[in-house]
């Protein structure tokens, strides 16, 4: 199957021609036409499997007759981070290029004003994350009387994250008569009443299994003492062979702490979390897409669902409290048919989140245990070392060599661990805003508290 069979457009076609795309992926061969027939569509999809360009692609095409007015836009896509929103909307850039339409990207933490002008001058294309929607539709700055097409993306995240409520109440403001797309990466009870409420015979597609993790990822866990964490994740950066990794830490202060003490000990790295301001994570998160930055250390609600291509490595500092966003982690790599690695390092405490995670990947994950680690020296010159630490420490590396040759053998030896299953999976929910990794620390299980 080629795209030409699809049903898209000359256009189309040329732009996909020109992004070097060759044949549709499964969920594009699936959903596509279903779009184009105009049908309400359900698609059980993770990111990595092309989803995205599986509703802008027949949105452009569907959208390409016709224009819009002032304040009214003809289509909404939802979507749960400002960066997801980000990424839908250089969708639309890419494939549209050889189309007239006009986006709107209504994101927190940008101008309102700015986006308030856009607006203003009409936009066929609205992408927005729910809380900034419903502030400028509070306002009285936008109409929704005119959105023939929906799309709730990431719609699990949505749940995660509070945004349910928030969905249903922009939907009330849209007229009954329009397509309904909803994506999700896994059907919980709440996402299935939601497509029952507001989708009209939909049609379903699915191209994975609901949560399971792409087959490319390679991944494992260690244990380790809390107190050896930072040594056994630096012993790891050195061990594996990283051409660049997202390091996830579960606490907004951890990704700071880590972030800088990766860069200290001469790392290329940098945190990413929603405390920052968006012009910096715009930038840091632009700075790791174009290499110049090695390991980007985040939380699970600044990284969730980027599409970086060609990670190599995922390292979770912690276990993550939602066994789903373990499978959402390690999905960073080992995207568009390239192989990844994935290391989780899991302390004592942390065994009812591990056995969640088990029980939801459907598998044991092979463990390592690690060995004693000491603080030892830095990094040895490697890919993910900072090239200004490359160069300034060149005099000084030899003083350490000793130390360091010690410190950077592998020290990991690999025990056999039986992980039981919980007869339960827990669910830690986060907060219904961008910022909400503050969540983590309030909701912590009380078994992890200090
Ligand atoms: P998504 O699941 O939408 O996050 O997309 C994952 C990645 O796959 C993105 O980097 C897309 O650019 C890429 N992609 C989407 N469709 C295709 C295709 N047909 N062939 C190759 N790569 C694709």
């Amino acid at each position: 199957m080629d795209f030409a069979q699809l049903g898209l457009g000359d256009e189309l076609l040329k732009a996909i021609a020109e992004i070097g795309y060759t044949t549709p992926t499964p969920i594009q061969e699936k959903a596509i036409p279903i779009v184009l027939m105009a049908r309400d569509l359900i698609g059980l999809a993770q990111t990595g499997t092309g989803k995205t360009a599986s509703f802008t692609l027949p949105m452009i095409e569907m959208l390409s007759s016709g224009r819009a007015r002032s304040r009214m836009p003809r289509s909404l896509v939802l979507a749960p981070t400002r960066e997801l929103a980000a990424q839908v909307a250089e969708n639309f850039d890419k494939y549209g290029k050889y189309h007239k339409l006009t986006k709107a990207l209504l994101v927190g933490g940008e101008s309102m004003g700015d986006q308030i002008k856009i607006l203003e001058k009409g936009a066929d294309v609205l992408i927005a994350t729910p809380g900034r929607l419903l502030d400028l539709f509070d306002r009285g700055q936008i109409l929704l009387s005119d959105i023939k097409i929906l799309v709730i993306d990431e719609a699990d995240r949505m749940l995660d994250m509070g945004f349910i409520p928030d969905i249903e109440k922009i939907i009330t403001f849209i007229p009954m008569t329009r397509q309904t797309l909803l994506f999700s990466a896994t059907m919980q009870p709440e996402i299935k009443n939601l497509a029952d409420k507001f989708l009209s015979n939909p049609k379903s597609v699915s191209v994975a299994p609901p949560a399971s993790p792409a087959a490319t990822v390679d991944h494992r866990m260690i244990e380790v003492a809390p107190k050896d964490k930072k040594y056994v994740l630096r012993d790891l950066i050195q061990r594996e062979n990283i051409k660049n990794a997202f390091v996830f830490c579960n606490r907004k202060r951890d990704v700071d702490m880590l972030g800088k003490w990766l860069s200290d000990k001469g790392f290329s790295a940098a945190a990413l979390h929603g405390d920052m301001v968006q012009s910096k994570r715009t930038e840091t998160l632009q700075s790791f897409k174009d290499g110049k930055i090695s390991l980007m250390v985040c939380s699970d609600v600044a990284a969730r669902g980027l599409d970086v291509s060609g990670v190599s490595h995922v390292f979770n500092y912690d276990v993550p409290f939602n066994a789903d966003d373990y499978v959402h982690r390690i999905g960073r790599t080992g995207r568009a048919g390239q192989s990844g690695k994935a290391w989780t390092l899991a302390t004592a405490d942390d065994e009812k989140l591990v056995a969640a995670i088990v029980k939801l990947v459907g598998r044991d994950i092979p463990t390592e245990k690690a060995a004693t680690a000491s603080e030892g020296a830095e990094a040895p010159s490697k890919p993910a070392r900072s090239e200004k630490t490359r160069k300034s420490s060149r005099s000084d590396r030899s003083e350490s060599h000793s130390r360091e040759d010690k410190s950077s053998e592998p020290k990991l030896v690999t025990v056999k661990r039986s992980s039981r299953p919980e007869p339960s999976g827990r669910r830690y929910p986060v907060l219904p805003d961008d910022e909400g990794d503050k969540f983590h620390e309030d909701n912590m299980p009380a078994f992890l508290r200090k």
